[in-house]
């Protein structure tokens, strides 16, 4: 929130707002010479320009260019590269945070997730989590606890919670490990693909007017006379050039990398943001066959972690280490990958080995400092906004769940600061690009919603595109046609990590992926065989740091002794 005393901002000029669209506009090409051309062309200052193309930049994005507002937004790499493709995949409440007493955030996440779901409900699912129960106090404690999470969700719950016996938990997950094993309790979630949302998040942004551009960081902010932050500069890192944008307030939703955007603006900042990195082991499918996730309340060191099936395949986390640096690419601790497995083995039957990791993600938790909290697990996943004495208005923190929310907050302190004329944020019943009434059934397009009939139309114009790139993933290669044409992707990665998932799920598979991608991309953006080798030798590069070595301390993958 604005910290009263604050000096107030210079009068701005009253944006003219048109009516206020509550229903998505006509699908658009995210194109990305056309997003430059408009910020090349712009004479007048934006109402808002936003840094970071992440859930928080993004979902400002849509809240303030459905609201009417002239929107940029600046992305240094790709749409998600930073932690919002990184992370559980939950639409969730967060049973844990009911534990540690956070009863407002718990009742805000689950209001969230039933938007999202009513929203998007071609991405979000509901998914049955069970707590497996060894101890004869576990059936009371998280029986009671998991009611308590039903009764919050109230008309967003997603189904009751209720008490297995040994044999129906046995029949949820066959490879739960026996011993020992008394019964269960399943409560309901919900589940989804983050950097899938993520896209369409982007392209419901671009329908409601805002320009939005990826690989495009924000160098410098520009202060005034006055001694406000007015503007941004960027590079294009396509053209290599400067690109110099105006701004009546500019928001950083930098996520991690937020307090480096702030000391542009005022060098002694003090840190905002105390980041914490969890990682992810994502195994074959026959890990956890069936259609229920495995929660597990208390680890060794306290915290939650859950195996759940994604994609026709077990991702596996996570866990919650605090860092230092913040980076793109955050590795994995060897301790980490460890502790992971070590779990993983004391819930499974067929405890999971380092050679059965097909592949491994990190991503940075952008949490809120907070004075006496003695672990990054204990700080608060509520959101902060706050604008410093240069007018730079950061957002940080929060959850994935609860974006449109932030944004809502965001977008109204925002608007208040620039003075422009005020409009009710119309995100509530907000379609999100590739609503679909009726999602098209359980195929592999299933996640692209209303554009599923538009892929496979491709398809039937040259029956190519409709071979798989590889036996092990379901993706075929109409979808990099789509991701090109349709999705403003530019690198092999950014097709092989985001708009497909095939990164995330199978490095190996997705690094010999790689030469086939590329081709049908250079084809598409008419570029020639030097790209396409340098798109393939960085891709791969990439691939290998989402191995594990099949020995400790090895090869692949991981610090100390690793590639
Ligand atoms: C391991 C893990 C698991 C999680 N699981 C869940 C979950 O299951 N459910 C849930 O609800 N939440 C989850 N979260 C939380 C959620 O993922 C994050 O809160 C959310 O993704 C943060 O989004 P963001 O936009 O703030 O940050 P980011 O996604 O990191 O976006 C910030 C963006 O800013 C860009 N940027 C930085 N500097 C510049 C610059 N100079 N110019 C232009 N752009 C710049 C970055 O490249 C980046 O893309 C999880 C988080 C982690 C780490």
């Amino acid at each position: 929130m604005p910290r009263r005393g604050k000096p107030r901002r210079r009068s701005g000029r009253a944006a003219t707002i048109g009516a206020v669209p509550v229903q998505r506009r006509e699908a658009q090409r995210l194109d990305r010479q056309e997003m430059l051309n408009r910020v090349l062309g712009r004479t007048s200052p934006w109402d808002m320009v936003i840094i970071g193309g992440g859930a928080t930049g993004v979902g400002a994005a849509v809240d303030a260019a459905a609201r009417g507002y002239e929107i940029l937004l600046l992305e240094q790499s790709d749409f998600g590269k930073g932690t919002s493709s990184r992370s559980t995949k939950l639409v969730h409440g967060g049973v844990r945070y009911l534990e540690q007493g956070n009863v407002s955030l718990v009742m805000e996440a689950l209001r969230e997730r039933g938007i999202l779901r009513q929203n998007a409900p071609h991405l979000v699912s509901d998914l049955a989590f069970v707590v497996p129960r060894y101890d004869w106090w576990e059936a009371p404690f998280y029986g009671v606890g998991l009611k308590i999470y039903d009764l919050l969700a109230g008309k967003y719950g997603f189904g009751a919670s209720q008490l297995l016996s040994r044999e129906e938990t046995l029949a949820r997950l066959p490879t739960i490990r026996r011993e020992g094993l008394r019964g269960g309790v399943v409560y309901y979630d919900g589940q989804f693909d983050d950097s899938r949302l993520l896209i369409n998040l982007v392209q419901t942004a671009a329908e409601h007017g805002a320009t939005v551009l990826n690989y495009a960081p924000v160098t410098q902010l520009i202060k005034g006379a006055d001694g406000f932050v007015q503007g941004v500069v960027a590079r294009d890192l396509e053209a290599g050039t400067e690109l110099r944008a105006a701004a009546r307030v500019v928001i950083n939703a930098a996520g991690p990398f937020c307090d480096a955007i702030r000391r542009m603006a005022e060098p002694d900042a003090v840190p905002m943001i105390a980041p914490s990195q969890g990682v992810h082991l994502v195994f074959e499918r026959s890990f956890l066959p069936g259609n229920s996730a495995i929660m597990v309340p208390h680890t060794a060191d306290g915290r939650v972690m859950f195996a759940i099936p994604w994609h026709g395949h077990t991702v596996v986390g996570t866990t919650d280490t605090p860092i230092t640096d913040v980076s793109l690419e955050p590795r994995p601790l060897p301790e980490e990958i460890n502790f992971v497995l070590e779990t993983a083995g004391q819930y499974l039957h067929h405890a999971p080995g380092r050679n059965d990791v097909l592949s491994v993600f990190v991503g940075i938790r952008p949490l809120v400092k907070s004075g006496d909290a003695s672990s990054t697990a204990a700080l608060s996943r509520d959101h902060t906004i706050r604008i410093d004495d240069s007018g730079l208005l950061t957002i940080a923190g929060g959850k994935w769940t609860t974006y449109r929310h932030m944004a809502e907050d965001c977008i109204n302190q925002a608007a208040t600061w620039a003075r422009l004329p005020e409009v009710p944020c119309p995100t509530l019943n907000l379609r999100i690009h590739g609503y679909a009434d009726k999602p098209p059934g359980a195929g592999s397009l299933a996640s692209y919603g209303s554009d599923a009939a538009a892929i496979e139309a491709l398809v039937k114009e040259d029956a190519s595109l409709g071979r798989s790139l590889h036996p092990a993933l379901t993706y075929r290669g109409v979808e990099v046609v789509w991701a090109v044409r349709e999705e403003m992707s530019r690198t092999v990665e950014d097709v092989l990590a985001r708009r497909t998932r095939a990164l995330f799920l199978n490095a190996r598979a997705a690094s010999e992926m790689a030469p086939q991608v590329a081709a049908i991309m250079a084809k598409e953006l008419a570029l020639g065989d030097d790209w396409k080798a340098r798109q393939v030798q960085a891709f791969q590069e990439l691939a290998s740091k989402y191995l594990v070595s099949p020995v400790a301390g090895g090869a692949m993958g991981e610090p100390g002794g690793e590639s």
